[in-house]
């Protein structure tokens, strides 16, 4: 399918596009190593952030653990340090629906 590429900055055909909440738009296999599972993956993610976005948060956003990710989910599920978990901060704050999270799956 046709998308527009955040990496590429053109819309282009891919077979394995992946949401990349980082640069907020579309990345082509060029730029991420697509598994079976992405494509579905990342058309629900637009359209579920509203149901789930806590369920969708990535824990690290540019090397920052994301302060949204430890409320809903805990550190157990990762590989974060003490320190690392000190200097957590809120960084999806520009994520739809950041301010209704908690009411999210
Ligand atoms: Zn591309």
């Amino acid at each position: 399918m046709i998308n527009y590429c955040v990496g590429c900055n053109i819309s282009h055909p891919d077979w394995g596009w992946k949401y990349s909440a980082e640069f907020e738009g579309w990345l082509c296999t060029k730029f991420h190593t697509p598994s079976g599972a992405s494509e579905m993956v990342s058309e629900e993610t637009e359209e579920g952030r509203k149901e789930y976005f806590n369920s969708l948060l990535q824990p690290y956003r540019g090397g920052v653990l994301s302060k949204e990710y430890i409320e809903a989910h805990g550190t157990k599920g990762i590989s974060a340090t003490k320190e690392e978990v000190k200097k957590a901060r809120y960084v999806w704050r520009d994520l739809k629906n950041w301010e209704n999270r908690a009411k999210t799956k």
